[in-house]
């Protein structure tokens, strides 16, 4: 970053594109487009010691209090920087949920001996952090937890089941959800612990998915050990704990994947062109609604997001990080709406991918190698399952935004 720190959002964004330019090149060149969603298993080395260059540059922990190590930046500067990520084909961030889930907990929710031992790990990037709620039976039902932890000379002993635990194969520490009052009625009895992941009680199996790879996994907890204090609120409290966390998940960072969505489209699109599918009548209807879906979505990020999204070259009225853009309306229906909006576009553009492609299509290449098409449609299942499946947030559009009767 320059010598003269940045006043307005056109010297941000330059500082930013700057650096990225900079930086994302030499040895980190490869990782650009690498890794995120259906890709983790991608460079994860280089991509770790990426994150490493983004502590070390202060790029992690943007919008948090100056007081516990962020940069306490306006929410208009943290889109603008999220925008040229994506713009510069940044790669998937292996700290996104260190950042974005843990450490916003932590600041809400933390004592100030639990922030100052774990968030310097988080803003350096040399703490990798995964998530440990869903169980075999306790997804969507996530107050059906049975992972249970006891409290036993000076240390929480967990015993239980972990599934889909994404990037659990690298990370260093679980956020768990566990059961520590088995009398309590369901949501009621539930803990927020912090697990590290590298000690005997802790079995880490991958899940091979349809694109070949792994990144997730089964997490077996036999008396795995955290220490007392590992605790975020109280016991009784991970409940609460948990759900603040989600409610950042779709935050800020969304900015970034209308960027991602739009190279995609135009990947899709190139294919079309080269194969000639384009000039079929149905499939050229397919891609105007895939790019009409495009501007419904960003319009529905920028609504979210006070209008951080559709910033381009002005993210709106920043004024240098002081004011600017408002926060954006608490996470509520809006997130959960562009959550249904994404999901299912991605996964139709992953058939559009494998249709414009034709019978190539079909084939993979050498080892079950990929083409980014094939990759699209394959993990495109996904997308409509984690972060809380399409019919989840249905029900929460129903229920919350509408006001209509619990299913
Ligand atoms: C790629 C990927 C990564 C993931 N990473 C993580 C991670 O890192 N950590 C983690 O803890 N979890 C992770 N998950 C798990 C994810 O959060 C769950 O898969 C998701 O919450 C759904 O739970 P489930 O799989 O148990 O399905 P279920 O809850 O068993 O649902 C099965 C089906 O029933 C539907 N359904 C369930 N209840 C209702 C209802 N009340 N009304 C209407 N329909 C309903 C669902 O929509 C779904 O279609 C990941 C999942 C995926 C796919």
């Amino acid at each position: 970053m320059g010598t003269d720190p940045p006043t307005t959002d056109e010297e941000f964004r330059a500082s930013v594109r700057a650096w990225l330019a900079e930086n994302l090149a030499g040895e980190f060149a490869p990782l650009a487009g690498r890794g995120g969603p259906g890709r983790e298993h991608e460079l994860v080395t280089e991509r770790m010691a990426w994150e490493r260059r983004l502590g070390e540059a202060g790029w992690i922990g943007l919008g948090w209090p100056v007081e516990d190590g962020g940069r306490g930046l306006a929410w208009a500067w943290q889109a603008i920087f999220h925008q040229e990520y994506a713009r510069a084909a940044g790669p998937g961030r292996i700290g996104h949920m260190s950042e974005q889930l843990l450490g916003p907990a932590l600041l809400t929710f933390g004592t100030p001996e639990q922030k100052a031992r774990f968030l310097p790990g988080i803003l350096s990037g040399t703490q990798i952090w995964c998530q440990g709620y869903s169980e075999p039976d306790a997804g969507s039902d996530l107050a059906a937890v049975r992972t249970r932890a006891e409290l036993r000379d000076g240390e929480w002993h967990l015993h239980g089941q972990k599934v889909w635990t994404s990037l659990a194969h690298i990370a260093d520490w679980c956020f768990v959800l566990a059961r520590t009052d088995p009398q309590a009625e369901r949501h009621r009895g539930l803990s927020y612990l912090l697990v590290p992941m590298r000690q005997p009680g802790v079995t880490v199996r991958p899940i091979r998915q349809l694109t070949g790879t792994s990144e997730f996994n089964e997490v077996f907890f036999d008396d795995a050990r955290t220490d007392a204090s590992a605790i975020v609120g109280a016991p009784g409290d991970g409940w609460r704990v948990a759900m603040g966390t989600l409610g950042v998940e779709r935050g800020v960072s969304t900015i970034g994947q209308q960027a991602g969505f739009q190279r995609e489209f135009e990947g899709v699109l190139a294919e079309a062109r080269r194969t000639g599918a384009i000039r079929d009548p149905e499939t050229a209807g397919r891609l105007t609604d895939a790019w009409i879906g495009l501007q419904v979505m960003r319009h529905a990020v920028a609504a979210t997001l006070g209008g951080a999204a559709l910033g381009g070259g002005a993210a709106g009225g920043g004024d240098g990080g002081a004011g600017g853009l408002s926060r954006p309306v608490a996470p509520g229906t809006e997130a959960n709406i562009v959550k249904l909006l994404w999901s299912p576009w991605r996964q139709r553009l992953g058939e559009l991918a494998v249709d414009v492609a034709g019978p190539d299509a079909t084939v993979t290449g050498p080892g079950y190698e990929l083409s980014d098409g094939q990759r699209l449609f394959l993990f495109g299942r996904a997308e409509t399952i984690y972060g809380g499946s399409v019919e989840i947030q249905r029900n929460v559009v129903a229920e919350r935004g509408l006001g209509l009767p619990r299913g």
